[in-house]
């Protein structure tokens, strides 16, 4: 598949050599720490030097996934590491296992900030990822008594990827001075250069200061600063320290961005031609008042060093839930980073002076900090992460910024790393593609679209279909090896795995399970049996979405202990929902569940990864699951649910009432009250299922409710045909992995590059 850059002959002299013993007597954790070194050795041939501009992308997470393996393909060792490995016995996946997950992300977000650093690195761009080293991320999840709970996930053992530099920046923090020191991860590219994930770290974080599950000690910042992704945020203390975290990002990001700059031969003058910043989401905003500040102190003018910085600088929109836009009270920031606070103020006039509309104000009446408005005025670039994403932005989120700026707007469609969501993860298909197309997908995701051709030929659906088969299997056995779940693989698996999140809907699903039940139990059995699968975290702080987790898993366990149901459907909800985990759920999944409440899905990516594994897509016309549905054709995808102008409007004229649609549909009503009936309530906690059951007829935010009827019968539909005609459903799937390629993150920054960076 790849260029070898080893034979297994060369690999198994290297490795022995490394280890001082034979193959077949070393641990795996020999083997890993050997194949550290290696890898280290072969990524560092591929560093190449930076000819002008250069692209720092700042994101507070990077969910990078583990990464021997991928370093291995994009090498061209992995070949020579399996032969040599199994020669002697030995295992990859068993290798794999030793590796733990960095925990240094928590959804879609920053598994995209990871793609892209994989596509710069194969399109031998110049392009850094900037972030912080945290060292136990966001948080191990538990399942007991049906409920959540959190851990600390300590990923940074004795051997990890990110090297320790002699590099530190001074950093000021509420007036005192602070070393942030850098590390660094070697970015491989697949037969590309190799470019760097540079973290940022305190040498004096403490875990001792962690008490009970994830909670600590919020005072030391020089001791927890670094701890932990996202700490609580419901005081005042975690409110600041997210701002302390965000300040020693930017603040030492910025820093080694004009140190770079100036080494490679800018006056500063003319940053722009060294350097092109892209921030992800709001929490690096902060960078663009510590560059000017920075500029300041290098003797440039005030005004010179805000246009230079809306020259480098270009901001990525994530999200129109607006309460996820931060918002900081500008006394956090007057303690936090005094020195920004004139430069803001400054920022603040210059907008009151070009504009009377005050919701564009970066400052508001309130002495409120909006940081997505600082982002949008002193950045060229604004863009959205979906075709659907971008239009709301400009029509209705961001609409009285776009009327300022209609030129800064643009969108750029999310993608995923082919390299990690396919030739990582699903082999088997990997090499069917390769034996139909040849390898030129590889590089081309185009190409892909060659596959077409096959798909009425029998002998290729027949082996589709088989290796869909396979990978089931695979995921069953993962299930019982790692969660003790047994589950069965001739079942239909229907997957819907991403953050736990209310505009997600995983409740929706929820209640479509319980009138499943309610249909199974009065004889209409499914046309197929079927397994739902979910995985996802939920934010310790987010009340109502761990009700979801409760009720789902109580459900489960509702439908395990009755015979008569558990012989149609199995709920299994996967522990601990990450990168690796995701890697053995996609190549499994046969229905895939994308039924965010349209408008609020800014793109997702999971649906991409599925699609792209041949897993049909059940979804709404959210997000890039309308350029899914137009690539694959409304006869490849099953599309349900409320438009998202309906959705918009209902919000704008706040017309919907859950209770009215609870009160009047039997469907629902029967749905809803079995939350909290007596067999749930036996499984589970009166309380939370009440909770749970009082949101959906009470608020319904997400209005559920309206599309809960739709769901069930789009579906039902799915089931059937899956069940009634295996080849038409196969066929179906070939044609979604021909058209996945437009998907590819190596277009998506291509098109960055093209618009926004202009890297050579
Ligand atoms: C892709 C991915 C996500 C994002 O999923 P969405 O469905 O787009 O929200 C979240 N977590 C992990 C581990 C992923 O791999």
């Amino acid at each position: 598949m790849i260029m070898k850059t080893m034979t297994m002959k060369e690999m198994e002299s290297k490795l022995t050599d490394l280890c001082k013993k034979n193959i077949a007597d070393c641990s795996y954790e020999d083997i890993y720490t050997a194949l550290l070194h290696i890898v280290d050795e072969e990524s560092a041939k591929h560093v190449q030097p930076v000819c002008g501009r250069k692209l720092y992308y700042i994101s507070a997470e990077f969910l990078i996934g583990k990464l021997l393996s991928n370093n291995l393909i994009n090498l061209g060792l992995y070949d020579a590491v399996k032969d040599c490995l199994e020669s002697h016995g030995k295992s990859m996946a068993e290798l794999e296992e030793t590796e733990p997950e960095p925990s240094l992300g928590n959804g879609g977000l920053g598994r995209l900030a990871a793609c892209f650093l994989d596509s710069l690195a194969t399109l031998n761009l110049p392009g850094d990822g900037i972030g912080l080293r945290y060292h136990c991320g966001l948080f191990h999840q538990n399942f007991e008594n049906n409920l959540q709970s959190e851990t600390p996930d300590f990923w940074l053992g004795s051997h990890d990827w990110a090297k320790r530099t002699e590099k530190t920046y001074t950093v000021s923090l509420a007036g005192k001075e602070y070393e942030a020191r850098l590390y660094q991860i070697a970015v491989t590219g697949y037969e590309g250069r190799t470019n760097s994930l540079n973290l940022f770290d305190l040498d004096t974080i403490d875990p001792s200061v962690i008490g009970d599950g994830i909670s600590f000690d919020k005072s030391d910042i020089s001791k927890n600063l670094t701890l932990f992704l996202y700490p609580d945020d419901s005081d005042d203390a975690g409110r600041l320290l997210r701002i302390y975290q965000q300040y020693l990002m930017v603040s030492a990001g910025a820093q080694m961005i004009i140190e770079e700059s100036i080494e490679r031969g800018s006056n500063l003058h003319d940053l722009y031609d060294y350097a092109a910043v892209q921030i992800n989401d709001t929490h690096p905003s902060m960078v663009i008042p510590e560059l000017i500040r920075l500029l300041c102190d290098k003797g440039i003018d005030f005004n010179e060093a805000v246009e230079i910085v809306t020259k480098v600088c270009a901001y990525t929109n994530h999200t129109i839930l607006a309460e996820a836009l931060e918002k900081w009270p500008k006394h956090y920031l007057d303690t936090v980073v005094p020195q920004l606070v004139p430069i803001i103020e400054k920022l603040d006039a210059i907008v009151r002076e070009k504009t009377d509309d005050i919701s564009t104000v970066i400052i508001d009446n309130n002495q409120v900090v909006h940081m997505a408005h600082m982002d949008i005025h002193f950045s060229h670039s604004t863009n959205g992460v979906a075709a659907l994403h971008t239009e709301i932005l400009k029509n209705s989120e961001l609409n009285n910024f776009y009327k300022l700026y209609p030129e800064k707007f643009n969108n750029k469609t999310n993608g995923i790393t082919f390299r990690r969501w396919l030739l990582k993860c699903n082999s088997l298909l990997t090499e069917w593609i390769k034996a139909h197309i040849g390898s030129g997908f590889e590089k081309d995701a185009a190409e892909l679209e060659k596959l077409s051709a096959f798909a009425d030929d029998k002998t290729a659906l027949a082996q589709l279909a088989d290796i869909k088969q396979k990978n089931k299997q695979a995921l069953a056995d993962w299930l019982l090896h790692t969660q003790n779940v047994t589950v069965n693989p001739d079942s239909m698996f229907m997957i819907q795995s991403k953050r736990l999140h209310e505009y997600k809907r995983q409740q929706l699903n929820l209640l479509y399970l319980i009138h499943q039940y309610f249909e199974i139990k009065a004889g209409h059995t499914p046309m197929a049996p079927i397994t739902a699968i979910f995985g996802a975290k939920a934010a310790p702080a987010y009340t109502i979405a761990k009700d979801i987790i409760h009720a789902l898993l109580t459900l489960s366990s509702v439908i395990a202990k009755d015979p008569e149901v558990s012989k149609w459907m199995q709920i299994v909800f996967i522990e601990n929902y990450n990168v690796t985990a995701a890697e053995k759920m996609i190549p499994a999944c046969d229905l895939s569940e994308q039924i965010s409440l349209a408008s609020k899905e800014a793109s997702g990516t999971g649906n991409m990864k599925f699609m792209l594994n041949g897993a049909l897509t059940l979804g709404t016309l959210d997000g890039a699951n309308v350029e899914i549905a137009d690539a694959v054709g409304r006869d490849n995808i099953y599309i349900f649910g409320q438009s998202s102008n309906q959705v918009i409007r209902r919000y704008q004229n706040s017309d919907y009432c859950a209770r009215e649609w609870y009160e009047t549909d039997d469907n629902i009503r029967r749905a809803v009250d079995f939350l909290t009936n007596d067999v749930m309530c036996q499984n589970g906690l009166k309380e939370h299922l009440e909770r749970l059951q009082n949101e959906l007829i009470y608020k319904d935010w997400f209005q559920t409710l309206p599309d809960f009827n739709a769901y069930i019968v789009r579906k039902n539909q799915a089931i059937a045909d899956y069940a009634s005609n295996p080849s038409e459903w196969t066929k179906k799937a070939l044609i979604n992995i021909s058209k996945a390629g437009f998907f590819s993150s190596d277009r998506t920054i291509a098109e960055y590059n093209n618009d926004i960076w202009h890297l050579k």
